[in-house]
């Protein structure tokens, strides 16, 4: 048996699969659409980017606050917030605001299940 993995294994794994499932789910023939600047390309070249950032953990796994986004928008041009809210709509954007601004503790056991539910969603959508 291996050594119980760290936190931080645990975080950058949840972080890799959910990102994929974020860039899978509206691709149709593995291609995906940045939702700031709708820049088309395979799900791979793009990102998963954060509405609000990661370092907010209550938001970090939101399936809304988590959207594909081209690398131009998401790391060059700093996430296009402003753009980011004008896709999400106001009222959802002010509700993940408001969820963010929460102390969220998932426990490990909470993070391994989220692994293997979003592995699961992965999965189906790669057949
Ligand atoms: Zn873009």
């Amino acid at each position: 048996m291996s050594k119980k993995p760290t936190r931080k294994t645990i975080i950058t794994k949840l972080d890799n699969i959910f990102s994929q499932y974020i860039r899978l789910r509206y691709s149709k023939n593995e291609i995906s659409e940045c939702v700031t600047c709708g820049k088309q390309d395979h799900w791979k070249k793009l990102q998963a980017g954060h509405f609000i950032s990661r370092k907010h953990y209550a938001t970090r796994f939101d399936e809304d606050n988590v959207q594909v986004q081209c690398s131009g928008c998401n790391v060059f041009r700093y996430g296009e917030q402003y753009l980011f809210s004008k896709y999400l709509g106001v009222d959802l954007s002010e509700e993940l605001l408001m969820k963010s601004r929460k102390i969220q503790k998932f426990s490990d056991n909470e993070l391994l299940e989220m692994i293997e539910l979003y592995t699961k969603k992965v999965n189906n959508l790669l057949i």
